[in-house]
């Protein structure tokens, strides 16, 4: 679905701060990828590259990035590279940015956010029955249609991420890219939200790029694991390989600075149908 080859991506008109070095990843169907690494190893630029926002300075200085896409109402293939991908985002291509509280308008309330964030063909039909579906949608992610009628500071923190994943997810776009969506939140909210992405992703079987500087989150939820560190990709497998046999001392350390991990991976559960 995405092929990134041997990018180098970073910031400035004048000068050029890498922060992402000759990375190279393939990113399939139907699949959880991880992105780990520390504060600053290149994880939200590689994903701001991926999504195609060259608004903030950002700039591929070599490589590609190109993605392909079926169509579903005209079952054509898109093939294109990120720097066109504009046309595809809040359709085929959602996008939960770091620190996305912030995303939400404090003056609007969640309906009309949600119905602005919609693609054209999302936004037929009357308002009503469209808040209907929208509410419906909401009701799955343990939200009541309530949440419609208030102003992002009258929800908590978890239910405006729970919104923001909501809206990103009802689109049914073939691609999620979540940038550390439950890194502010306690650990039981965040738990409920990972498994939640985790049950929408096995659903539409799409595929979602998380990143988390928590490894413990990775070991959870994702399928195939990438490990960063100083802009470079410096692991990349099976995240259940990853976790029995580290390569990369990097690796190592962050996996022995974890609390023990036990029990049964959610991802599992959701898989087995639990
Ligand atoms: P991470 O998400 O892993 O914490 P980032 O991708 O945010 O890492 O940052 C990688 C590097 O790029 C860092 O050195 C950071 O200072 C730099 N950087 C990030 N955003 C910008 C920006 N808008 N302008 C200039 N440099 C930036
Ligand atoms: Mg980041």
């Amino acid at each position: 679905m995405i092929s990134i080859d041997n990018v180098t991506v970073g910031y400035g008109t004048v000068g050029f701060i890498t922060a992402v070095d000759q990375v190279s990843l393939t990113i399939g169907d139907n699949e959880i990828v991880g992105i780990a690494g520390e504060s600053g190893s290149g994880k939200s630029t590689l994903m701001r590259a991926i999504y195609g926002d060259f608004s903030t300075g950002l700039g591929i200085k070599s490589g590609t990035i190109a993605g392909r896409f079926t169509d579903a109402a005209s079952d054509q293939t898109i093939e294109k590279p990120s720097s066109q991908f504009r046309d595809l985002w809040w359709d085929q291509i959602s996008y939960i940015p770091q620190g996305s509280m912030s995303v939400l308008n404090p003056l609007m309330k969640i309906e009309q956010q949600v119905v602005d964030g919609l693609p054209k063909r999302e936004r037929g039909g009357s308002r009503k029955d469209l808040r209907a579906r929208i509410a419906k949608f909401l009701a799955g992610f343990g939200l009541e249609e309530n949440v419609l009628d208030a102003y992002p500071h009258q929800l908590s923190g978890g239910m405006r991420q729970r919104v923001l994943v909501a809206i990103a997810a009802f689109v049914n776009p073939r691609l999620i890219l979540a940038d550390e969506p439950t890194t502010a939140l306690d650990v039981v909210v965040q738990k409920k939200i990972l498994l939640m992405m985790v049950e929408i992703q096995r659903r539409l079987q799409n595929t979602l790029v998380l990143v988390s500087h928590d490894l413990g989150v990775h070991y959870q939820i994702t399928d195939r694991l990438v490990i960063m560190y100083k802009g470079k990709i410096v692991e990349a497998g099976r995240t259940a390989d990853i976790f029995a046999n580290p390569q990369h001392d990097y690796t190592r350390n962050l996996i022995a600075s974890l609390p023990r991990l036990h029990g049964q991976r959610a991802v599992d559960r959701v898989g087995a149908g639990a």
